[in-house]
């Protein structure tokens, strides 16, 4: 396994592969790799000749008051992991390479989309999430590149990008990874105390029984975030953001549970902030 951290080296390797006829599978990250991340990269694994894992954790899509200098951290655990997961190259450019002193072009996906649920808490993060993805997809230029649920939003952004802007790469997109006792897997979850750990099972415990209530039936969405809700606020330190019923192409919040429906959490518990989601009216059980 190689680590490639000059962008122009990445560029050249890739397209080498890319001329040589190889499949290029590409993973983006911001490293301190979980469960949830080599599931993707078994998904790029599977389907691709060449892997490339990037881990960088992306200045522009943090707010000046959130947690860049503090985002958790451990490049020799990554490239172990990577390594044991079959990835090629794990590309981890640098800050100041990735945006020079005189970087001015950003991508912005305007919208609805960009403007409700994580977008309206944290502004400007889904444009540095699609301008970093960008310009990982033109220097790698990759065949597929594998995303997770567990950021449903940051998908459909994507894929939207992806559509308006004709770039040649297919979006795959994997379930979420959850511990055993069902927290959504995060890098983030390390910030959490044990008594913090512990009040989050919340989101899953609603996510839950909000789908179990819908698959028995109830179909008002009003009724569905008033139940959830009510659990959510159960727990002492947890402050809800957002919980919502949303069209999972659109994101346009919904009056009716549908086929399809995608209900979104996010909350804080002390000084992290979670989010989840799951796919309401859907036969199988949440896992
Ligand atoms: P991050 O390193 O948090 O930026 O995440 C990199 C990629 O891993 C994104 O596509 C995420 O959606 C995905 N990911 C993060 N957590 C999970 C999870 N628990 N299950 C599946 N994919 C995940």
């Amino acid at each position: 396994m190689d680590i490639i951290s000059d962008i122009k080296e990445m560029r050249v390797r890739s397209e080498k592969a890319r001329n040589s006829g190889l499949s290029i599978a590409f993973v983006p990250t911001m490293g301190y790799l979980h469960e949830g991340h080599l599931s993707l990269l078994r998904e790029g694994r599977e389907r691709c000749d060449l892997l490339i894992l990037s881990i960088f954790v992306n200045p522009t899509q943090f707010a000046p008051s959130e947690d860049l200098d503090r985002y958790p951290k451990d490049f020799q655990r990554d490239r172990d992991l990577a390594e044991k997961a079959g990835v090629d190259w794990i590309f981890c450019p640098k800050a100041e390479e990735v945006y020079p002193a005189d970087f001015v072009t950003y991508v912005d996906v305007t919208g609805e989309l960009t403007n409700v649920l994580e977008g309206a808490s944290r502004p400007g993060h889904f444009r540095g999430v699609a301008t970093v993805v960008t310009k990982l997809f033109n220097i790698i230029r990759p065949h597929i590149a594998v995303f997770g649920q567990k950021d449903f939003q940051q998908l459909a952004i994507i894929q939207r990008m992806v559509d308006d802007l004709n770039l040649d790469v297919e979006i795959v997109c994997k379930p979420i990874v959850r511990e055993t006792d069902g927290l959504a897997m995060s890098s983030r979850n390390v910030y959490l105390s044990a008594k913090e750990r512990q009040q989050s099972l919340a989101i899953f415990e609603t996510l839950c029984n909000v789908s179990s209530v819908v698959r028995s039936g109830e179909r008002s969405a009003q009724a569905i975030l008033r139940l959830a809700c009510g659990r959510l606020a159960k727990e002492k330190d947890l402050v809800i953001d957002y919980v919502k019923c949303c069209d999972p192409v659109s994101l346009h919040e919904v009056e009716k549970i549908d086929s399809d429906t995608v209900m979104l959490v996010a909350v804080k518990i002390g000084k992290t902030r979670l989010i989840d989601n799951h796919i309401l009216c859907q036969e199988v059980q949440i896992q």
